[in-house]
């Protein structure tokens, strides 16, 4: 195949279901990580073709979903500072904080007259650094594995070049152990896992070698596509029916064992793994980034920690999002899901970001949209 319109082929997807039925015996739950899969089974309705006990429950695998409120809180209170350009991927903007009425999210900092950019990578904040030496440029580093090469990169350059008015809100995190995370809690349903495709890229699959006997768990590599997403599933299933808990790769036209090694290099240069928060999980030991002692000036929450009041306690919320994170509850469970939860008034990150599960229900769940894939 060489063209994203064959991995979308309405044949092919309903023969790799049926394929899926036809070695099914008894129920399975299997856990997606990656936003891409789940908006690509609800915006398909990949779940729809498939036999009667295979559940699919949608993980931890949207990253602005994952950030904790506080550190929203913390880029909300940077963002507001004088002379500050705070630079942000677009998602994160309307994510609400915790504790700020007057200033729930980023959107509204820049509303009130507060400098606030989008950008499309960290080497775009890198150059408003440049054209704006008389300004503190803060960028707002969060997502997977996937993301963390950039970042790194313009943390390396920023170092090589002296520049003395850039920094991060780090947020990076880490994808297999919040994992574990999920298959050590009492509460896991998961059976199988598929793994996000473009996290493997850059990371490879050596981490899951370990995870998968240790648990007894199949992981597949997977891609986003329909075909890519049910073709994992059809080795999930495989390895489940046969009592198998292995790493298979379904996405090799992308992800090889090792991944980019030249990325995980840079990456490891300027970060180290720390304990990291995750939003409506907890915390997580290993499962985030932080800069390591040469580039930690590079720390936006240090340079401006005389700025920062200490996080409160975050008032309780409506939102269930931690129960969806964890493949516990689905969005339509949520009693505010399309109601006091909207895209236009979102009470919660999964519903205001293009990965969120929330957004993806609430886009093609609702009862006038059908499947793509018919
Ligand atoms: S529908 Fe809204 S309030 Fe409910 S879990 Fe999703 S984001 Fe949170």
């Amino acid at each position: 195949m060489k063209f994203v319109d064959e991995y979308r082929d309405a044949d092919r997807v309903h023969q790799v279901a049926n394929a899926i039925a036809a070695i099914t015996t008894r129920p399975w739950t299997i856990m997606e990580i990656c936003g891409g899969q789940t908006h690509s089974i609800v915006k398909f309705g990949l779940d729809t073709l498939l036999p009667e006990g295979i559940t699919l429950i949608h993980g931890p695998g949207c990253p602005v979903c994952v950030t904790p409120a506080e550190i929203i809180d913390t880029a909300i209170a940077l963002a507001a500072l004088p002379g500050v350009i705070f630079c942000s991927f677009g998602d994160m903007l309307r994510v609400p904080g915790s504790v700020n009425i007057a200033l729930p999210d980023l959107l509204s900092v820049k509303a009130a007259g507060g400098d606030v950019r989008i950008v499309y990578s960290p080497l775009d904040a890198l150059k408003i650094a440049h054209y704006h030496p008389d300004k503190q440029v803060v960028f707002f580093a969060v997502g997977f594995e996937t993301t963390a090469p950039a970042t790194a990169m313009a943390v390396f350059q920023a170092h090589q070049q002296g520049l003395q008015n850039f920094s991060l809100l780090v947020s990076h995190v880490l994808v297999p152990p919040a994992m574990e995370a999920i298959l050590s809690s009492p509460n896991c349903r998961v059976q199988g896992f598929l793994a996000a495709g473009h996290v493997c890229t850059v990371m490879g699959y050596h981490e899951y070698v370990a995870i998968a006997p240790k648990y007894h768990v199949p992981i597949v590599v997977t891609g986003f596509e329909p075909l890519d997403v049910l073709q994992g599933i059809y080795l999930c299933v495989q390895q489940l029916e046969s009592g198998r808990a292995e790493v298979e790769n379904q996405y090799v036209r992308s992800v090889r064992k090792q991944g980019n090694e030249t990325a995980q290099h840079l990456i490891q240069t300027v970060f180290e793994v720390v304990p990291q928060q995750w939003r409506g999980i907890g915390n997580i030991a290993q499962s985030g980034l932080g800069l390591r002692q040469p580039y930690r000036h590079f720390d936006a929450s240090q340079r401006f920690a005389s700025h920062l009041a200490p996080a409160p306690a975050s008032p309780p919320s409506d939102c269930i999002s931690g129960l969806i994170l964890q493949g516990i509850h689905k969005p339509h469970d949520c009693p505010a899901f399309g109601t006091r939860c909207t895209p236009e008034h979102p009470l919660g990150a999964p519903m205001v970001s293009s990965e969120g599960a929330c957004a993806a229900y609430y886009r093609y769940r609702q009862p006038t949209v059908t499947a793509s894939i018919t």
